[in-house]
């Protein structure tokens, strides 16, 4: 009788057989897939023989959308259905959106909502159904070479994206059909692509600088790896600095020198912004480029550019990167000679003049022989190898570590932190709370990311609630919140009571997008506002705790006032009461003290006298020997 193979779909039953994997860089500007063949890594080039493939598609009425080089070209035709730069909006408010907006052409639909959507002719899109249809096409290029179906694939995200980020680029390969075997951070895949976290490279221990300049913008990163561990000491850039920004440097050089005044039309600015990008690549490799320009008055126009006069023109940009590669220095408390490798990712750093002046910065050339625009694709094929259990002699698996500190909202506005910044993923910790009022039996939970005390100043992520607690004095109920995150960085949250055993549970889709800009301000500012945030954290800890002090007097006069006072003692009780009530809207720390302190003294007694009632009550039906 023949035997069953018992194996998950999708996985292999024998475990030796090799399983198809693919690594995706999902780039603003170009995406590209690679994967390891025969022990090498590459990436596949299309039927033409070109390996990127432009971000952009068109979603026109009838057929189905155009993704890459056809759809870049329909753009100057077509602007309103040629998606470009979906990654700019993945993840992200109608709101952020908005303020990236000027620079974007398209019409966004029902502006209520909370995801963006792009109105085309081919319908209402949101950026992660134009990312699945880039990694539609990428998977399909792989699938085709490889002949057979991935088991998985690795997606690269810059190290700042968010939870809201990560998820929407998840959900952009579960609408393209794929299983993701995890993202994993582009500065963290370049690394690999060079083995940097392997031992014989003679770096595995060591810090890392990657310097990823691209088409419309730039990340630096500072890395640590320690035993096959990888830290983000800082992630800086300028999400507004690219190749894109030379283009248009040039592209304005050439239309003063063809004397074409301001009022260039869009057709003439389209044409001289890719006369200017073709240059540009020329000039990488030799030393003179000329441009071309059809003007409407019928003039042509020509010039030839050296290399000299493109670098002057672009330096000015260089230098941005430059401080900003120096600020990420900074945060990461990291000195020039401690780096211990620089490495180029990016179309944009094949340029010469760049290269020198990373060179200089660092004070040692930077790695380049791969090529950059190829290196995460290849450093994610690796990994994505890894994970289908291709390297079975080879179990080093790299970490990312989060970002940004996630922990809830505790009494006061504060926030509890569970999970610091930078602890390596997958993670999981738990905490245990408690109640606050007699006979609570609900509980909000309301979880936060962000460095700073206080809740108004960290980004909220997701609110839930933990019901059916059972009634118990304040205090007395356990509520354990665990707070777990993936290897893709994806956060579980879940507050369960401990007598009784109910949970509840939120998988975070975080209400949408922070800038990176943001990110990096919010860890700045925790640094700045330190020393107030203590203070605001005082005067919060002392709010929370007139107000325990004034909720468990007040049940306690409910219970045993009458029997336990005269009227004068309580007058002064309730008069104490008065007084606390009215500083706890007080900023002064030592106000809400001094008077919560007065309170305290003014119902000792009574406070006594319930504590001997009790012990008696307690006592009462028990033989005295039993006490002794
Ligand atoms: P992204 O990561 O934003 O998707 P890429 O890393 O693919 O972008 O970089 C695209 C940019 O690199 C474009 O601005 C392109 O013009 C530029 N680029 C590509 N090749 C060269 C080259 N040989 N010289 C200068 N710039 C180049
Ligand atoms: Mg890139």
């Amino acid at each position: 009788m023949p035997l069953l193979q018992i194996a998950e779909p999708g996985q292999s039953a024998a475990p030796h057989q090799h399983r198809l994997a693919a690594g995706i860089d999902l780039g603003t500007t170009n995406s590209l897939v690679a994967t390891v063949r025969s022990g090498v890594a590459e990436t596949l080039p299309d039927a033409q023989g070109r390996h990127l493939l432009p971000s952009v598609v068109r979603f026109g009425a009838a057929a189905a959308p155009v993704v890459g080089y056809h759809a870049q070209a329909a753009a100057l035709d077509d602007p309103l259905n040629t998606i470009a730069s979906a990654k700019r909006l993945i993840g992200r408010g109608l709101a952020e959106v908005k303020q990236l907006g000027g620079r974007l052409p398209y019409v966004f639909v029902n502006p209520d909502a909370a995801v963006p959507r792009i109105h085309t002719a081919g319908g209402d899109l949101t950026p992660v159904e134009v990312s699945a249809e880039i990694l539609k096409t990428l998977a399909q290029r792989a699938e085709d070479t490889l002949g057979g179906p991935l088991a998985g694939v690795v997606i690269t995200v810059p190290a700042y994206f968010d939870d809201a980020q990560r998820q929407a680029t998840k959900d952009a390969a579960t609408l393209a059909g794929l299983k993701v075997f995890r993202l994993l951070s582009e500065p963290t895949a370049a690394a690999v692509a060079y083995g940097l976290d392997h031992a014989d490279a003679g770096t595995a221990e060591g810090i890392h600088a990657i310097y990823d300049l691209g088409g419309g913008t730039f990340d630096i990163s500072i890395l640590r790896l320690t035993r096959g561990v990888y830290e983000v000491l800082a992630a800086g850039g300028d999400s507004a600095l690219g190749g894109d920004d030379f283009d248009r440097l040039l592209a304005q050089w050439a239309l003063e020198q063809a004397s074409v005044n301001d009022g260039a039309d869009h057709r003439t600015l389209r044409q001289a912004m890719q006369a200017a990008c073709t240059a540009k690549e020329q000039l990488s490799s030799t030393p003179t480029a000329d441009l071309v320009l059809n003007l409407p008055d019928g003039r042509h126009w020509s010039a030839t550019l050296d290399r000299a006069a493109f670098e002057a023109l672009i330096d000015p940009l260089i230098d941005r990167s430059l401080a900003a590669c120096r600020r990420a220095l900074r945060d990461a408390r990291v000195r020039v000679p401690e780096v211990d490798a620089v490495v180029l990712v990016g179309g944009s750093t094949r340029i010469p003049r760049v290269r020198e002046r990373v060179a200089a910065l660092f004070g040692r050339p930077p790695l380049a022989n791969i090529d950059p625009d190829r290196v995460v694709a290849i450093g994610a094929a690796i990994q994505a190898d890894l994970l289908a259990g291709n390297r079975p002699g080879d179990n080093l698996l790299l970490l990312d570590v989060i970002p940004l500190s996630l922990g809830i909202e505790t009494m006061g506005g504060l926030v509890e932190r569970l999970i610091p910044r930078n602890s390596t993923i997958p993670v999981a910790r738990a905490q245990t709370f408690t109640t606050f009022k007699d006979g609570q039996t609900a509980m909000a939970i309301h979880v936060l990311q962000g460095e700073r005390d206080l809740v108004d100043d960290c980004r909220s992520l997701a609110r839930f609630e933990l019901r059916g607690i059972p009634p118990l004095v304040a205090g007395a109920a356990r509520i354990q919140v665990s707070f777990e995150i993936d290897a893709d960085g994806l956060l579980r949250v879940a507050a369960s009571e401990l007598t009784s055993g109910i949970t509840a549970r939120v998988e975070v889709k975080p209400s949408y997008g922070l800038t990176d800009g943001e990110i990096a301000a919010m860890l700045s500012d925790s640094r700045q506002h330190a020393g107030e945030d203590q203070l605001a954290r005082r005067v919060r800890e002392e709010r929370v705790e007139a107000q325990r002090v004034l909720e468990s007097l007040r049940a306690a006069l409910t219970r045993d006032g009458d029997a336990l006072l005269d009227t004068a003692e309580r007058t002064r009780i309730e008069d104490a009461m008065t007084a606390l009530a009215a500083t706890l809207n007080s900023i002064d720390a030592k106000r809400i003290g001094d008077a919560r302190r007065a309170l305290e003294q003014a119902c000792a007694r009574y406070v006594e006298r319930r504590m001997n009632h009790s012990i008696q009550s307690a006592m009462a039906g028990q033989r005295v020997d039993a006490f002794e």
